[in-house]
């Protein structure tokens, strides 16, 4: 079709609504329900003046709070110059059905500025985000039993602990004021394993899905992620973890990865640390030895690259109805919010493809924000009643075994056995256990429901439900 008469691709808002309303229909619920579940409870749209040298710069501004089904709301708030209205709404609403999906008992906000925060120094960015969470705070928008905030595109731990050390100021009485934020560092009342957590989440849910025989089966490929070829798009926080992960802990070939210079592309694989280092050092991935480089116009090739699955980690709306027919992976594996627009998604499902959809792939993120959040309200970190004890426990057992079997335990194997958790460990765990919790559910749902055949309409259909029965329990819909 010719660029004139191409119907117009659904906006990243629209293209979430549309896949509301396919998965709502196989819910059997009454309508007002689903419009109060749809429908964005909140929005907050804000500007405010902050002094850039010597010019004062009117920033713009939102929060959004998509459903109070639950509270504490929660969501990450993006810096970019692309942040506008609906698409904070449209990130807000993702967040509602990715707590359900993954049992996190949070409704779903967002929050957005407008900015190109690579333009800013370090200390414009400090009164910006300051500026912004007094914003919040005046419209009691922000605390750890209303709304909750943590990074997304363009801010991290260090925004984080400027809002963190902004609430407290302003509430210095509040004994749980370390749970108004997370993502914050881990010296900062954040929690170990946060970080990585959104592209651990996406290694465990890929592992998941590619581990069913009957499904590869029908995409010819062999169970197992081991030896299977993964291209990313986007090596920031979230698509640099996921490949190092994959690649060291799943035995995945990374042949593909792009960033905003360009792509590039080596059909035997690279070394993502390699990768990682050479772009450190050289400024680019560009020219990285060995592979095929593909200059920064041409780096939306990188969807279109020869492998078993493909990672998109960068923005919305990158797979559409435009590119979608070109797309060669069998499996795509959402780890952005949105990047495959609902027209792209009914071609890429057309061709037989897997997709794993973000409401459930990148849920790892907000899995160990919850976390987070438990151990500020507890004040304690994970692990520290119960390590010592557990560790003597163990090497008690292991003790008894010895002497009951007269067989000697290598030092090596005792360490292994005889150990007790830290909070690493129970995070990993905890967020382990949580992704393939949530994918048996969402393929249930697939097993159940017999006109129901992807799973993004699987996935919706769960978070609807679960929302739902809150509702119900309320009385307040028939
Ligand atoms: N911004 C992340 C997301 O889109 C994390 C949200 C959170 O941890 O609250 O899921």
């Amino acid at each position: 079709m010719t660029k004139n008469t191409r119907k117009a691709e659904p906006s990243f808002y629209q293209s979430v609504q549309n896949y509301f309303d396919n998965a709502a229909q196989h819910t059997g619920l009454h309508q007002g329900l689903l419009d109060q579940i749809k429908a964005c409870n909140a929005v907050y749209r804000m500007h405010f003046p902050v002094k850039v040298g010597n010019e004062y710069k009117v920033i713009e501004a939102y929060r959004v709070q998509h459903s109070h089904h639950r509270t504490p709301t929660k969501g990450g708030i993006r810096y970019s110059n692309h942040v506008n209205q609906e698409e904070v709404m449209a990130l807000a609403t993702l967040m509602t059905y990715k707590c359900a999906i993954v049992d996190v008992p949070f409704g779903g906000a967002k929050g957005g500025v407008k900015i190109n925060p690579w333009e800013f120094t370090p200390h414009q960015l400090e009164k910006i985000t300051r500026r912004y969470t007094t914003e919040l705070l005046r419209r009691n928008a922000i605390g750890p039993s209303i709304d909750v905030p943590a990074p997304d595109y363009g801010t991290g731990g260090r925004e984080m602990a400027w809002i963190y050390d902004t609430y407290r100021t302003f509430k210095g009485d509040d004994i749980d004021a370390a749970g108004c934020v997370t993502g914050k560092p881990v010296n900062q009342s954040g929690i170990r394993g946060r970080t990585e957590a959104t592209g651990r989440g996406v290694f465990y849910g890929i592992r998941e899905a590619v581990s069913y025989k009957d499904d590869m089966a029908k995409i010819g490929l062999e169970p197992g992620l081991e030896g299977k070829t993964m291209v990313i798009q986007g090596l920031g926080n979230v698509g640099s973890h996921t490949a190092i992960i994959s690649q060291d802990e799943g035995g995945a070939k990374i042949v593909g990865v792009s960033e905003v210079e360009g792509a590039i592309y080596k059909a035997d694989g690279m070394d993502i640390h390699d990768v990682l280092k050479f772009r450190k050092e050289t400024g680019s991935i560009l020219n990285y030895p060995g592979a095929t480089s593909f200059e920064k116009k041409d780096r939306y090739a990188v969807l279109e690259f020869e492998c078993d699955i493909l990672v998109p980690a960068a923005l919305e709306n990158q797979i559409t109805a435009e590119n979608a027919a070109r797309i060669k992976a069998k499996i795509i594996a959402e780890a952005a919010n949105g990047p495959v627009t609902s027209e792209g998604e009914a071609i890429l499902l057309a061709a037989g493809k897997i997709i794993i959809p973000d409401v459930y792939l990148n849920a790892g993120g907000v899995t160990v924000s919850y976390f987070e959040w438990l151990k500020n309200l507890s004040h304690m970190r994970f692990g520290r009643m119960e390590k010592r004890f557990n560790q003597n426990t163990y090497a008690n057992i292991v003790e008894l075994v010895e002497r009951l079997t007269g067989h000697t335990i290598s030092d090596k194997e005792k360490a292994l056995i005889a150990r007790g958790a830290d909070e690493i460990d129970l995070v990993r765990s905890g967020l382990e256990e949580t992704m393939i919790t949530a994918y048996g559910q969402v393929r249930e749902v697939l097993k159940q429901k017999k006109n129901v055949s992807d799973l993004r309409t699987a996935a919706f259909v769960n978070a609807i439900n679960k929302i739902a029965s809150d509702y119900l329990s309320l009385g307040i819909f028939p």
